[in-house]
This record gives C-alpha cells, structure tokens and sequence, in this order.
C-alpha cells in the first residue's frame, strides 16, 4: 500500500537539502512540511520565535475527531553542524544512495523520520479516524530540548478543541528498539578568578588553574560515589550506568607559560536518572565547590573567587510501562524488550504536558552526529508502513486503552 517510494525520497530530500542546522532558519522549511500537511487535509498551526534570517517554529498539525486517546508523532527538524566537522567525504546537504545506505545529514537523526511521518499521513485515510492523530515537529531539540520547552505551554492553545493526547512516538535513532525511559540533562559552567602575576614568584599570586584542578577532583569524587551506588530500579533500563554520569565538556584558563593563571573555567554536564530531581546534584556540588576550603597554592593572599552558574536542564523521560502504543510497536517491530534511550529527547518536555512518550526510530545511535551521517536503506524504506500500521492500529483500529 505503501510502495510510493520516490514520494518518500522527494520529502527525505527537500529536509536534508534544507540547512536547518540549529543556529539557522527552521521555520521556511517547517511551513512547507506545513503546506504539505494542509493539502493532505491537517489543521496546521506554527509557534514561532528567532531573528530575522533565523527563525524557527515548531509546528503542529491535527487530523480527526476532537477525542481523547490520540497519538502524537513527533520529531525535530534541526541537526548538529556539519561545517567545521572532519571526515565528511559527501555533501552533508545532499540525500545520497550508496549501496545499502543513504547518506545525509539529518538521515538518521532524524529527518528521514518525519519524511517517513509525513508520507503516511498522507496515505492515511482521514474520514476514517477515530481519534486524532497530532504531529508535533520541534526546532532547537539538540540546543538542549529548547523548542519543546517553548512548545508545552502553548500546546493545548495550538491543538485547539482536540483535546491533548496521552501518548507520544519520537523517531530518534534506536535502530528500531522501543525505549520508554532517557536520562535528562544538566549543565552548568565554573569559573575561578584567581591572582595573576609573573610565574617566578608563585606566592604573589594564585593560580587560577590549581585551584580549578581541585575543584575538578572534588566533582570527580562525586562520580566516582554515584557509580559506587548505582540504583537497582534502574539496572535493566541503562545496564552501562544505572546511576547518574557526569562529563567535563571544556575546560579553558591561563595565559602564557611564564604567568600566573588569574581565570580558569571549566563545563560540566551531568545525566540523571530520570526519578531524581534534576538540580539536587547541582546544588550539593555547588556547596562543596563554594564552601570546602581550597588548598593554599600562593601566600595566602586573599581567597580566590569561585562562581557556579545556574543550571540548564532538560528532563529526563519515565513513561509507564504496558501502553497502548508500547504493544503496538512491540507487535509491529517484533520487539521483546523495553529499555532506555542512551540519550535526551523532548520527551522529558512533553511529560509535563501529560504526554508519555516513547522513543523508536530508524537511525542508528552509531551514525547520529557523525561525518557522512547514513542510514540503511531497509529502515528508510520500512519506516513509512510502520508509522502508518501503528496510526492505524491505534486511530482507526483499536478500541483506546487508558493506562
Ligand atoms: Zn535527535
């Protein structure tokens, strides 16, 4: 029913030939994704923000009845940057069958997917829905979830009389495995102000560095007592790290080799598991930062200045287990098992609004964010019959199932 390929490889090329990196304009692609979706018979509306030669919306679009029970698909449509990336031996802005793969920016995470949301809504027979099917496709998902954070609080404004649905399926790259849980994310900078001077009298001065590296062992000692208590809850959802990780992105200070480092400052991220309120780690880090004494590398002059800054977070996602969607892409992908995502999706966002959201896509982790990002060519051509068998199953079949 589904075989109309070249329609699929039109969208999938249109979005990966349009530059929606995520500093750029989403919103001109964005409203021919809408144009399309209005002429197949959606109601379409746009959230819209940014800077004149940027802007950005997200965008929804609905078809059937005003019922409860919908089913939402959602993807983003902005991806990493590909400019300053090494390894790319292919246009990043070009959709490129090679054998068994098709190669682009965006193939895997996760334009193909909405091409492929997008091909089966417009195969779908809408006169015969029983209950809506929503679209929701986000900009500034890899900005830290931004797009969906803007999109809750005016989502029900946007669905109109359609009351919100319950359920949310994000395509992101899970190689078709079903997730119902991710970690969410946390990041927040350091910055220590030391007193420079000339680095042959060490004791005029203090190194903003040395204390840094200090501080850096204290956040270190952090991890290294969460892996030691790792949360049984959570063995079987992320068997890697059931307990919350934490990364230095960056770290940056001094000037030259023969002067005291008067600045140094240093980005620390971390995942928790997605029960723990998000910001309690950063608050028992940034009291151990500020207030356990630093050891004296100078003469004692005065104390150096340690600033933390305010958390950015996006949440982490625990839908329950046993929904009507789950089974259905279970049944449909064979799928035995139900675990958690390595990675951050706007599903967190999305839980606030009440929509428990799971995570299956085409991509593969492996290719997402990488030079000559490809994606099979089984998973481009299946994914269009699986997004139109679950609506179905759901919109049109299936009697709903409130969990
Ligand atoms: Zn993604």
């Amino acid at each position: 029913m589904y075989m109309n390929r070249s329609n699929l490889e039109e969208i999938s090329r249109e979005l990966i030939e349009a530059d929606t990196v995520s500093h750029a304009a989403s919103h001109p692609t964005m409203q021919r994704i809408g144009d399309r979706l209005d002429a197949a018979g959606f109601r379409v509306g746009y959230q819209t923000w940014g800077r004149p030669g940027a802007e950005k919306s997200n965008l929804v679009a609905i078809a059937g009845p005003p019922e409860p029970d919908g089913l939402v698909l959602s993807g983003h449509l902005d991806v990493v940057p590909f400019a300053d990336q090494p390894g790319w031996s292919r246009e990043p802005l070009a959709l490129t069958f090679e054998g068994d793969r098709v190669f682009g920016r965006g193939t895997t995470d996760m334009k193909v997917f909405l091409a492929q949301c997008i091909e089966a809504m417009e195969g779908l027979a809408l006169d015969q829905l029983r209950r809506p099917v929503a679209l929701l496709f986000t900009s500034d998902e890899e900005v830290g979830c931004s797009g969906s954070a803007r999109l809750v609080p005016v989502l029900s404004e946007l669905l109109g009389e359609t009351p919100s649905p319950k359920l949310c399926w994000i395509g992101e790259p899970t190689s078709w495995h079903v997730f119902h849980a991710h970690k969410g994310v946390v990041s927040f900078s350091v910055e220590v102000r030391g007193h420079g001077g000339h680095s042959s009298v060490p004791e005029a001065g203090v190194s903003a560095i040395a204390v840094a590296a200090q501080l850096i062992g204290r956040i270190g000692a952090e991890q290294e007592a969460l892996r030691c208590s790792p949360d049984p809850a959570f063995a079987e959802i992320f068997p890697e790290a059931p307990y919350t990780t934490l990364n230095f992105g960056t770290v940056r200070g001094g000037t030259a080799l023969n002067m005291i480092a008067d600045a140094c400052r240093f980005d620390v991220s971390y995942r928790p598991l997605p029960t723990e309120e998000p910001h309690a780690l950063w608050a028992r880090l940034r009291d151990r930062l500020l207030n356990d004494p630093v050891a004296d590398w100078g003469s004692g002059r005065a104390p150096v200045d340690v600033i933390v800054s305010a958390p950015a977070s996006a949440p982490g996602l625990a839908s329950p287990l046993g929904t009507p969607l789950e089974r259905a892409l279970r049944a449909r992908l064979d799928e035995h098992v139900v675990g958690g995502a390595p990675f951050c999706t706007d599903g967190g966002h999305f839980a606030l609004a009440g929509i428990d959201s799971i995570v299956c896509g085409p991509g593969d982790l492996d290719q997402a964010h990488q030079p000559d990002e490809s994606l099979s060519r089984a998973a481009f051509e299946a994914g269009t019959a699986h997004v139109a068998a679950v609506v179905e199953r759901l919109c049109i079949d299936e009697t709903p199932a409130r969990t």
